[in-house]
């Protein structure tokens, strides 16, 4: 069997290590290839590739580093559907959510391509008689970034792209579990004209982590899974001295209120909790319905919708289906012990995709759409993040309870409003305490240009990914204050400096 190694200094290499993890095609249950489980020294390796890079590359000009991200993005799209499978393949994803993604990470290299824009600083002329101040955004150095499994390419393009962009070099962890789509971008960023070394993937799961936290040569940390992990990446960062920012898990509500315009809710409630089999950071997997009627009539429609769903694999399907697999067996053996749970805390199970299978992919890790009404805060399925195709409808008699409800929830990564009332939006927007909110959209993912990021314990750090966020985090800003004297010694003073 293939076995994928690291991509260090221009090239892949293979591994010494004696530990590989095996990655699966979740549609078949079929191994496909194995990936090896780097050793700390073989990241030390990759940190020594992107050390000894980092002066070259750093003293390029952000328009000649613009100039490769513009290549760069032009490989992207040739090569769009050959990495489109590859997620696929390895994720699960159905093929136009592969493309999606990709499209979406692409997005971030073009705001990467603004580079000499983004870097310009601020000045100020005069702050005092003949003085002037003004702010070099240099880069922080050797950057790393550890990313989860269900976007194997766009959380790594959200990171690199702009800390390469910034004259920072790069170490890159991405998932054991789909990690082949990024040593194919690793590549495409070589024959973009990238100098070896500035940037590097190395396979692995915790040893390679918590050497990319403990190395003193690592200035920045970058990470995107689940909430656990993203505690204890910050908390080892920042106590190692690095800068960090960690996204973690959700639990994403949409608030549907009796005004709301039931097609467009329907619709966007079904690709928002089951697209990509709902292992999405910004998928909604409560919907908050004010007043029973807007319950019964969103269910009736709910239901009626996944009868008629299709589920399958991902690739090789004539007509493709509206969602795919699970990651792996055991991520659909957790799914359906949470709608386990569900039943026996008492929510009503109103479609069960727990003995969902596919013809001829009995092995492959399909959970069916799964549908819960009368679910109640204080149930395991309302608490946690499932990470499955499992909505929960809680029932609410007025907006205030459901302001509150959402406010109370651990989790503020994404929420969105269904709604024809401005003024139930506007105060929506004003008071919910999550950090991405749609207005009749139901998965608020900010552009590249803007910043990604949620609230509470869905996120680790201050500064959010990508935008100017991204810029101000791969960083680090100095701020001069200039005078130049116009003849005649200026004499010493030896209380505080104040502007004149
Ligand atoms: P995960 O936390 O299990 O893994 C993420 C990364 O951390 C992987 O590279 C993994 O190898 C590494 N890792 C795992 N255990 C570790 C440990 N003990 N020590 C050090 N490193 C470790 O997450 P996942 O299952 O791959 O991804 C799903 C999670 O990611 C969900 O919770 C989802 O909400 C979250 N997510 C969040 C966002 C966001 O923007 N907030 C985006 C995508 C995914």
């Amino acid at each position: 069997m293939k076995r994928l190694g690291n991509y260090i200094n221009g090239k892949q290499v293979t591994s010494e290590s004696r530990n590989v993890g095996q990655v699966f095609d979740p549609a078949t249950g079929e191994p496909s290839l194995e990936v090896v489980l780097s050793t700390a020294e073989e990241t030390e390796t990759a940190i020594t590739a992107a050390e000894q890079a980092l002066p070259a590359w750093s003293a390029t000009t952000p328009l000649n580093r613009a100039r490769i991200m513009f290549r760069f993005k032009a490989l992207l799209e040739q090569n769009l559907d050959h990495l489109a499978r590859l997620i696929t393949q390895e994720h699960g994803k159905v093929l136009s959510d592969a493309r999606g993604e990709l499209t979406r990470g692409i997005e971030v290299v073009e705001f990467a391509c603004g580079i000499p824009h983004l870097l310009k600083g601020e000045h100020s002329l005069n702050v005092g008689r003949g003085v002037d101040s003004f702010s070099l955004m240099q880069p922080v150095g050797v950057c790393a970034g550890i990313s989860p499994f269900n976007f194997p390419a766009m959380v790594p393009l959200w990171m690199f792209p702009i800390a390469l962009a910034c004259g920072n070099t790069f170490v890159m962890k991405p998932s054991e579990k789909d990690p082949s789509v990024l040593m194919e971008i690793a590549r495409l960023l070589s024959e973009a004209g990238l100098p070896d070394g500035v940037f590097n993937v190395i396979n692995g799961n915790k040893e390679s982590v918590d050497t990319l936290l403990h190395d003193p040569r690592v200035q920045a940390v970058s990470f995107v899974g689940s909430t656990p992990i993203a505690e204890y990446i910050y908390k080892t960062g920042c106590a190692n001295g690095k800068r960090v920012q960690a996204l973690g898990g959700a639990k994403n509500h949409m608030l549907v209120m009796p005004d709301a315009q039931p097609e467009q809710a329907v619709s966007a409630l079904m690709g928002a909790a089951y697209g990509s089999a709902g292992e999405r950071c910004m998928a909604i997997s409560v919907a908050v319905c004010v007043g029973d009627q807007t319950a019964d009539a969103l269910i009736k429609a709910i239901k009626s919708e996944i009868a008629s769903m299709r589920v399958g694999p991902g690739l090789g399907a004539d007509e493709e289906p509206d969602m795919g697999p699970l990651i792996s067996k055991e991520h659909a053996q957790k799914v359906r012990a949470y709608i386990d749970s569900g039943v026996e805390e008492g929510a009503s199970l109103l479609v069960d995709g727990r003995t969902f299978t596919v013809e001829q992919h009995e092995k492959g890790y399909f959970v069916g759409p799964t549908l819960f009404d009368d679910v109640k805060p204080g149930m395991r399925i309302y608490q946690e993040e499932i990470f499955g195709p499992v909505l929960s409808v809680v029932r609410v008699e007025t907006y205030q309870e459901a302001v509150d409800l959402i406010n109370a929830h651990e989790y503020g990564n994404g929420t969105s409003i269904f709604t024809q009332n401005g003024e139930s939006a506007r105060q929506f927007c004003e008071h919910i305490q999550v950090g991405m909110v749609g207005v009749n959209i139901p998965i608020p993912v900010p552009m590249a240009f803007h910043s990604f990021g949620g609230w509470k314990r869905s996120v680790f750090g201050p500064l959010n990914m990508h935008g100017n966020d991204g810029v101000r985090f791969y960083t680090k800003m100095k701020t001069v204050t200039a005078r130049w004297p116009k003849g005649g010694l200026v004499s010493s003073s030896f209380s505080m400096p104040t502007m004149k």
